[in-house]
């Protein structure tokens, strides 16, 4: 992608600004929730930057210079990018002090060296204190873009030495027509933006693989469950082959839904408006005191769901929780942390 998304025009004209009055600050934190293309933003300016000839209208980078050719080549010197070694790990203090090494060197090519962290709320404790170190004495060269769909994760002495850039949901008309084109089907893609609450990038990614399907089977064990006509544990086993961070934002969609349902008048306007019947008669099996503990464990478990997790052992607390129409999980240590 060498254009930012329809809906992130605003950001890239800001950007645009300050970068011809050079004035680009030495970090930027860019936030907002996931699936709203952050860090696919964070690349482009990054490659704009590094490019040797943007276009003058649009400050987009050209795709055809040695710069452009580099980047997309994964070797252009000026530019890293940090990441946790493994899916679902930390960045440790060891690639923070790798980066810092590499960043006291001078340019080779442009004028900066840029760095984007993905995600930011990622770097551990001594990680994030080393980081803080260069965001006390900046190069002068340096640009660092911090790519997080959790801002109050980071230190708050590293947000404060960073300025804002704000991605926020997308409900609206640009990023349906966006949605609609990837997909060609328009009901699907309206369906897929309300489910995911104006996540293009999740939204796609749920509509245009298996998830929508995937979300159908989860509804209706859902219900089984909380029917009791399904064994909790022995469904936390099924649940371990769908992709968890997924599954538990979809459950949690649902709880939200269930207590629109529950708290406000009959035109209540749902995230999910194709299960609005049969979320309204779930909702009727539980209080709304319920549904507010069930979304604070579905928060919890989506955080513990981000260390190191037996995921089965979350999956059976969680599961447990419901089945017995209390609402209250056992409390057991699920986690070393
Ligand atoms: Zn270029």
């Amino acid at each position: 992608m060498s254009r930012p998304y329809p809906w992130q025009h605003e950001q890239w004209q800001a950007m645009r600004q300050r970068i011809a009055a050079g004035r680009l600050p030495h970090a930027l934190q860019l936030g907002g929730p996931a699936g709203v293309g952050k860090f696919d933003f964070a690349r482009l300016l990054a490659h704009a930057l590094l490019c040797e000839q943007p276009a003058a209208d649009t400050g987009l980078p050209c795709d055809t210079c040695r710069g452009c050719q580099l980047l997309a080549a994964g070797t252009h010197p000026d530019f890293r990018l940090v990441q946790p070694e493994e899916e679902g790990k930390e960045i440790t203090i060891g690639q923070i002090r790798d980066l810092l090494t590499w960043q006291a060197l001078t340019p080779q090519y442009g004028r900066s060296r840029i760095v984007i962290i993905e995600p930011a709320d990622r770097m551990n404790a001594n990680a994030s204190n080393a980081l803080l170190k260069t965001l006390e004495e900046p190069g002068r060269d340096a640009l660092l873009l911090l790519v997080t769909a959790r801002p109050a994760a980071l230190l708050p002495t590293i947000r404060s030495r960073c300025q804002q850039l704000s991605f926020g949901a997308q409900p609206g008309a640009a990023a349906l027509a966006w949605l609609e084109q990837q997909l060609g089907d328009a009901p699907r893609a309206a369906l897929a933006l309300a489910v995911t609450g104006g996540a293009p990038l999740r939204a796609l990614a749920l509509a245009g693989g298996d998830g929508m399907e995937r979300r159908a089977q989860l509804f209706a064990d859902f219900e089984a469950l909380l029917e009791q006509r399904q064994e909790p544990v022995a469904l936390a086993a099924q649940w371990l082959a769908l992709p968890l961070q997924e599954t538990l934002a979809t459950l949690h969609g649902w709880h939200v839904d269930m207590a629109r349902i529950k708290a406000a008048a009959a035109d209540v306007v749902l995230d999910n408006p194709d299960l609005q019947e049969r979320l309204q008669a779930l909702s009727e099996r539980v209080d709304l005191a319920e549904l507010v503990r069930g979304q604070e464990r579905l928060l919890e478990t989506m955080r513990l769901a981000r260390g190191h997790p037996n995921a089965q052992l979350l999956l059976e607390e969680l599961l447990l929780g419901w089945s017995g129409g209390s609402g209250k999980a056992p409390r057991r240590a699920a986690t070393t942390r």
